[in-house]
């Protein structure tokens, strides 16, 4: 298969780009490398399978030749991208989906559409089912990425119900791995590297608040077969194990071995924070035979690393002092 992914060279993005280039697929990567880099896809630089284009999806989209599939995966993703890039992330979720929606009507392509857990906003009911229509504030900071999300999936049923166009929708949970920006605010890589230089973590508000973490690799197994499937309502993809970020703070000073501990600080979370988040998988087990593998100890003990390459890089991890990943 000939496969667009826009986004391609994001944190998930191009972990697709490698799972389909592995699959003998070939991969052409779109990406403005807004929130992006090329580092994530510098590895793939001269395969013969793989083509970068620099390009805003939210500006036409041209592609030349034949396309089988479409992943839309181009939008800042972490609350801190977005509260930043409000215009941007309302822009590519609406008119960065209609355009890749149109070139996939042009192409004949299948179209799958990364959601995201946000469409279920602070939700009222938990875990969350994909029959659940969600709790947002249109007009809270976070509006700009929930709106525009739900947005992407009103307009991808469209295209499928008006034009026939074959789509998927994978409404995705908090995931993480290596290649998330050391900046990008999200709880994960703050942690980890904050861990890293012995300092204590920033936990957000009372850290009482939940969420549940997918291991990259998990997610890409989920993207894959539900785009090879039959299922066009949205999916969840996420894994139901939830912590408290008070508990995961702890984790992650336990396998760094961080003395410093935690530092409260209510003042920094985001208005509209959801309190609680985990998804309900029971359709992704039913349909798609799938469910997450690695528990979250082990993702993070494999995520550490890339941590750590990256502060060394920046010189921002002591050389006298390496930090330990105790096994
Ligand atoms: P990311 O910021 O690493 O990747 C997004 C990519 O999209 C970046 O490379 C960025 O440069 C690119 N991009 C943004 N606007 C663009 C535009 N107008 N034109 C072209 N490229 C553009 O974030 P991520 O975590 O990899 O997220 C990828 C997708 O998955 C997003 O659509 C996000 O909403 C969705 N998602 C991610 C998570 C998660 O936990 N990581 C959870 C739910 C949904
Ligand atoms: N959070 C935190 N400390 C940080 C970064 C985030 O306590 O340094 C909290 C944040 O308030 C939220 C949770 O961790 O409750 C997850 O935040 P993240 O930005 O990773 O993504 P979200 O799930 O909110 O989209």
């Amino acid at each position: 298969m000939r496969i667009l992914i826009t986004g391609g060279a994001g944190f998930i993005g191009s972990h697709l780009c490698d799972r389909f280039l592995a699959d003998g697929h070939e991969v052409i990567a779109m990406d403005n490398l807004l929130t992006g880099t090329p580092d994530n896809i510098a590895h793939l630089i001269g395969h013969e399978r793989f083509t970068f284009i620099k390009h805003n999806v939210t500006n036409y989209i041209y592609v030349a030749g034949p396309l089988d599939a479409i992943l839309h995966f181009a939008s800042p993703a972490s609350p801190i991208d977005y509260l930043e890039l409000p215009i941007q992330t309302l822009k590519v979720g609406a008119l960065g989906t209609h355009n890749a929606l149109g070139l996939a009507m042009a192409k004949g392509a299948r179209f799958l559409l990364a959601s995201t857990s946000e469409v279920y906003g602070d939700p009222l009911v938990h875990p969350q089912p994909e029959s659940y229509w969600g709790n947002v504030n249109p007009v809270g900071p976070r509006g700009v990425y929930d709106e525009a999300k739900r947005f992407a999936e009103a307009i991808t049923m469209a295209y499928q119900r008006y034009h026939g166009l074959e789509t998927r929708i994978v409404r995705i949970f908090n995931t993480y791995g290596p290649r998330m920006r050391l900046a990008d605010g999200r709880v994960v890589p703050n942690f980890i590297q904050q861990a890293l230089r012995r300092e204590p973590l920033t936990v957000y508000g009372d850290g009482q608040q939940t969420r549940s973490f997918q291991y990259i690799d998990d997610l890409v197994e989920g993207i894959v077969r539900l785009l090879f499937s039959d299922e066009k309502e949205p999916v969840n993809i996420g894994n139901p194990r939830e912590f408290t970020i008070r508990e995961f703070a702890e984790l992650v000073n336990r396998l760094t071995g961080n003395p410093a501990g935690i530092v409260v600080k209510p003042e920094l979370r985001i208005t509209d924070d959801p309190q609680t988040r985990q998804p309900d998988i029971s359709k992704a087990r039913r349909i798609l035979g799938w469910e997450p593998r690695v528990p979250l100890e082990e993702g993070i003990r494999r995520t550490i690393p890339y941590f750590r390459e990256q502060l060394q890089r920046l010189g921002q991890l002591p050389a006298e002092e390496p930090a330990t990943t105790p096994h």
